[in-house]
C-alpha cells in the first residue's frame, strides 16, 4: 500500500500517519520527492485496512499495489519520471546522453575523454574510479584519485559526473564527489550497497544485473526507493545468454517492457552490451529508436592503450556519427536531446 500525501501535507502529518502504520503493526517508509511525499506501507494489508488513511489530515491518495515493487511501481505513479543529475534531466521528453571513458586513468586521458563526450552529444560524463574487474590482478580503478580527477574536470568542463561505486563503506565517500552514483551490474544485488545509496542524497543509475529478470532489478530498484530516493535510473546493459558473438546480449525488449511496469527513465548501455566498438552506433540507434530515455556510452582518445574496456571504447569518426544519430532520431520518437550545461565561464 502507497500514501500519497497533497501538495499541502505538513511534517506532523506525515509523523503523524507514520505513527499511525507503527502503532498498527506495520512498518511505515517516507520517500520525499520533488512534488509530493509517498509514504510506503510494509506489512500485512488486513492490518491497514481497519485504519482509515484517507481520512487522516495531508492524505490525497491511498493506493493498494499490486505487484512487489510498490514506489517504483507505474501502478504508484502514472506518467513518466523525470531525473535531474547536476542539474541536467533524464526521463520524460529527453533522450540524453551520458559518454566517457570506462576508468579514470589520467587527469588528461580524462579531460580529453569528456571533450570527446561533449562532441558525441553527451550531457553527463562517466568514469569510474573504483572498477568491480572479474579479474583480482586487472586496473581496478583510482580510488580517490580518480574522484578527484572527476571533480576537475568537471569544474573544467561543466559535465556533471556519473562514476560507479563497489561497496557500501565508500557511498559517502563517492557522493561526496559524484552527481550521480551507478551500480554495476555485477552488484544489482547488494543490498547494503542498494540501501546505503538509498540514502546517500544521490541519483542512482542502476544497472540490470547480468543474470537478473525484469522483475529482479525492479526489486533491487525497490531497496534504493524504500530508503528514501526515488531518483533512480534503469540502466539495461546486455544480458548472460548461449551467444558468445557479442559480450553480452542487450534485451531491447526489457526497455519498453521496464517502461510499462516501472514510472523510472529506463537507458541503455550498448558498450557494454555489444562489447564491441563497431556494435556501439548500432545498438545506440536501436536504444533510441526503441524508446530508451538515454545511451550511455565508453569513448576514449587512445583505446589500444585503455586500462579497461578499449575495445568497445568509441574514437575518431564515430564520436560525430553518435552525435548525429542522437540528434536526428531524438525527435523522431518525440524527444529532444538534451543539451550539456555550457563550460564553466563560457558566454561571459
Ligand atoms: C561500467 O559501466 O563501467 C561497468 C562496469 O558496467 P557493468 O556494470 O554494466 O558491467
Ligand atoms: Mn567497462
Amino acid at each position: 500500500m502507497v500514501i500519497v500525501m497533497g501538495p499541502g501535507a505538513t511534517r506532523e502529518h506525515i509523523d503523524a500517519l507514520v505513527d499511525l502504520v507503527t502503532s498498527a503493526g506495520g512498518e511505515a517508509y517516507v520517500t520525499r520527492g520533488v512534488s509530493r511525499t509517498i509514504i510506503g506501507l510494509v506489512g500485512d494489508v488486513r492490518q491497514f485496512e481497519t485504519l482509515d488513511l484517507r481520512a487522516m489530515p495531508g492524505v490525497s491518495d491511498v493506493l493498494r499495489i499490486s505487484v512487489p515493487y510498490k514506489l517504483v511501481s507505474s501502478e504508484n505513479q502514472p506518467g513518466r519520471s523525470t531525473v535531474s543529475v547536476g542539474g541536467v534531466p533524464i526521463g520524460g521528453d529527453n533522450m540524453t546522453v551520458i559518454a566517457g571513458p570506462c576508468a579514470v586513468e589520467t587527469p588528461d586521458q580524462t579531460l580529453e575523454s569528456a571533450h570527446m563526450a561533449r562532441a558525441a552529444g553527451a550531457s553527463l560524463l562517466r568514469g569510474g574510479a573504483y572498477k568491480p574487474r572479474t579479474s583480482p590482478y586487472a586496473f581496478q580503478g583510482l580510488g580517490e584519485t580518480g574522484l578527484k580527477i572527476l571533480a576537475d574536470v568537471r569544474a573544467e568542463t561543466g559535465l556533471p559526473i556519473v562514476t560507479e561505486v563497489v561497496d557500501a563503506a565508500d557511498v559517502d565517500l563517492v557522493a561526496g564527489y559524484a552527481d550521480m552514483l551507478q551500480i554495476g551490474t555485477r552488484n544489482m544485488q547488494n543490498f547494503a550497497l542498494l540501501q546505503a545509496a538509498g540514502e546517500a542524497g544521490r541519483p542512482v543509475l542502476l544497472k540490470r544485473g547480468m543474470n537478473a529478470t525484469i522483475e529482479e532489478w525492479l526489486m533491487a530498484a525497490e531497496y534504493i526507493a524504500q530508503r528514501g530516493n526515488l531518483d533512480i535510473v534503469l540502466c539495461e546493459r546486455g544480458i548472460r545468454t548461449f551467444e558468445k558473438a557479442t559480450r553480452n546480449t542487450l534485451d531491447i525488449s526489457a526497455v519498453p517492457v521496464a517502461q510499462s511496469l516501472s514510472h523510472l527513465p529506463v537507458i541503455v548501455d550498448p558498450s557494454h552490451s555489444g562489447g564491441k566498438r563497431e556494435l556501439v552506433l548500432p545498438l545506440s540507434r536501436s536504444a533510441i529508436a526503441v524508446g530508451a530515455d538515454g545511451v550511455i556510452v565508453d569513448v576514449h582518445p587512445t583505446p589500444e592503450t585503455a586500462l579497461c574496456d578499449g575495445p568497445q571504447a568509441l574514437v575518431g569518426e564515430d564520436i560525430p556519427q553518435l552525435a548525429e544519430a542522437a540528434a536526428t532520431l531524438s525527435p523522431l520518437v518525440g524527444r529532444t536531446l538534451t543539451a550539456a550545461p555550457e563550460p564553466v565561464g563560457a558566454g561571459v
